[in-house]
């Protein structure tokens, strides 16, 4: 039997861990029950599917993001001494869909042999349903990757990672499971409270123009409709013709909110605003968790529950539901976010 790099750290540990436990060596019975111990080494890239992860693996591995919140996602082009991270990873969690392929690449050629690399997206999705539009044109081959921001999906993300951690670790998969069955009840819950409060929106109001788009799936399964996006498919800010072309349509339509990003800040969205009338929020984020690592609301949960009180109340709803939700993880988030 080869023996994995889990099992070469463990090696390590454990003589370690003998002597300061009974003071004598060369225990093997023992030694074989602290290498099942050590903890996997998990990594992940954006901070929504970290969350998520967490959420899972609650204390029982060690996660570390690497895509830092608040940069370009769809741009992000790894530091070399991520090489060094994947050279000591068990898993790899990225979401694919095109999303990460650097970040991908570079899990390829420094991962162990033995280590599991997952494009969670890709599993969850057949390509007959992928996305593509004007923020993501066929062309380009990139659908759009922003699965997460639909509940329904990210319960489908939540059951491709307990089904790779129990493969990886059968040990803790009672505590994983629970975990697991846990966060599927909180992002049913958070389901029912977006599709509750969303009702309270005036009629044919579920439209969203947004700066970044990130909510094309969410769109299709709670009935939204995506009428644009201001940034083009290159992520530069849009060009002056564009911009009328888009001053026209909110006109046209009526389009009472533009939902800027936090993470992909424009001052054409107060240029557009200006001339149409229309108001601007400019704090949606697709991967950038509220708060600061550690904070209640530092988490999936708390992402997705502040961009769906943002569009609501920003197009003249109520949120009583996603208000009185308890949106706190179910486990303890001891997942390294980079900022
Ligand atoms: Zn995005």
């Amino acid at each position: 039997m080869t023996l994995t790099r889990r099992g070469r750290a463990a090696l390590v540990l454990a003589p370690l861990l003998l002597v300061s436990a009974c003071g004598s060596s060369g225990d093997d019975a023992t030694s074989a029950e602290v290498a099942s111990e050590a903890p996997l080494r998990i990594v992940s890239t954006v901070a929504p599917i970290t969350s998520i992860v967490a959420n899972i693996v609650g204390d029982r591995a060690q996660i570390t993001g690497v895509v830092p919140e608040g940069t370009n996602s769809h741009t992000f082009e790894p530091p070399p001494q991520i090489s060094a991270v994947m050279e000591q990873a068990d898993v790899v969690f990225v979401n694919g869909l095109q999303l990460e392929e650097p970040t991908f690449e570079l899990a390829e050629e420094n991962a162990p042999e033995d280590a599991t690399i997952v494009k969670v997206g890709d599993e969850v999705l057949p390509e007959s349903d992928y996305i593509y539009d004007f923020s993501f044109p066929k062309e380009d081959g990139k659908p759009h990757p922003h699965l997460w921001t639909d509940p329904t999906h990210a319960i489908k993300y939540a059951e491709v990672v307990l089904k790779t951690l129990v493969a990886k670790d059968p040990d803790n998969a009672d505590y994983y499971t629970a975990n697991h069955k846990a966060f599927v009840a909180k992002a049913t819950a958070l389901s029912e409270a977006l599709t509750s409060d969303q009702a309270t929106i005036p009629a044919g109001g579920k439209q969203l123009l947004t700066y970044h788009d990130a909510y094309a799936y969410f769109a299709k399964t709670y009935g939204w409709q995506v009428v644009g996006a201001v940034q083009p498919s290159n992520f530069e800010d849009p060009q002056p013709k564009e911009i009328a072309r888009i001053i026209d349509q909110v006109r046209e339509r009526k389009v009472p909110v533009i939902f800027g990003s936090e993470v992909f800040p424009s001052a054409v969205l107060e240029q557009i605003a200006a001339e149409t009338g229309a108001r601007y929020e400019d704090t949606l984020r697709d991967d950038d968790l509220p708060g600061k690592p550690g904070d209640p609301q530092h988490s999936w949960l708390g992402l997705m529950r502040y961009d769906y009180v943002t569009m609501i109340k920003g197009l003249g709803g109520t949120t009583k539901a996603l208000d009185a939700l308890d949106a706190s993880d179910v486990a303890p988030d001891t997942a390294d976010y980079p900022q």
